[in-house]
């Protein structure tokens, strides 16, 4: 890793903000599950790592990281690719963010897993990109995805995603491909809400997840919780849990 000392001050004392926080947010995991009378080995924690650096990811997978997420294709594609092989190797790597359809050859050249898919014309380009070998060279790979729910409730209160009415029909034509594996839903909690209005919306959600075993039995994920909301997320059964602020920090504001 080009630029990175190991022994240097500024590294070590990083390196040990970060380990502090994984801790806490471990603890915060462990004690939602708790409450939630669920085990902690039911939910993974996904690390989002966007805006920051290479460094930061070689830290996170020394202390024990096995998934990372990243939001932007452009900063994503050079980052990963950046990455040293053992460590790429040793990740998860998922795309979380909203993508534009001509960003798919590149994003399945890289992620493992793709948690943003929210329309049609979207579905139809990644089963594109795969068909014609932009995957690793595979021309046979499966690309794991999950559908992308708005919770929001009319008004500007979502925050991507596709409405629930449109979810089993999008599931259909995801299941009808070759190239994509449907393994279940992901969704943010709409802005401004209090304790009680997340916990209905990530109610809605394992609602609409369980609806959708019953016709993609496959489809087991159900991507939820952030820095702020992940024990609301654990006590909905959330599988997957995708922290950034509470581990890696501030970033700088998105758009
Ligand atoms: C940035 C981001 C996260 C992490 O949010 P934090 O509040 O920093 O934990 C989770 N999910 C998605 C889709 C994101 O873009």
């Amino acid at each position: 890793m080009v630029g990175w000392c190991p022994g240097s001050l500024d590294a070590v004392s990083r390196r040990e903000e970060i380990a502090q926080n994984l801790t806490a947010v471990r603890e915060r995991i462990g004690a939602g599950c708790a409450a939630a009378g669920r085990s902690p080995e039911e939910v993974r924690l996904i690390v989002i790592t966007k805006f920051h650096t290479l460094e930061d990811i070689g830290h996170l997978v020394e202390l024990g990281v096995t998934d990372i997420g990243e939001n932007r294709d452009q900063e994503a594609s050079a980052k990963i690719a950046a990455l040293d092989p053992t460590i790429r190797q040793a990740l998860t790597v998922h795309f979380v963010g909203q993508l534009q359809t001509n960003k798919a050859r590149s994003v399945v050249s890289y992620a493992d897993c793709l948690q943003s898919v929210d329309r049609p014309k979207l579905v139809r380009a990644l089963q594109k990109a795969l068909e014609s070998g932009a995957s690793q060279e595979d021309p046979q790979r499966q690309l794991d995805v999950l559908l992308q729910v708005d919770l929001g409730e009319g008004e500007d209160a979502g925050r991507g995603g596709i409405p629930p009415a449109q979810l089993p029909d999008l599931a259909t034509q995801v299941a009808e491909t070759d190239h994509l594996r449907l393994r279940g839903l992901m969704a943010v909690a709409p802005l401004g809400l209090d304790e009680a209005g997340t916990t209905a919306a990530f109610g809605r959600l394992a609602d609409l997840s369980a609806d959708l075993q019953t016709t993609h039995p496959a489809a087991t994920i159900l991507s939820a919780g952030m820095s702020g909301d992940l024990e609301l997320a654990i006590a909905a059964g959330a599988t997957h849990l995708r922290v950034g602020t509470a581990i890696l920090g501030s970033r700088p504001d998105q758009r």
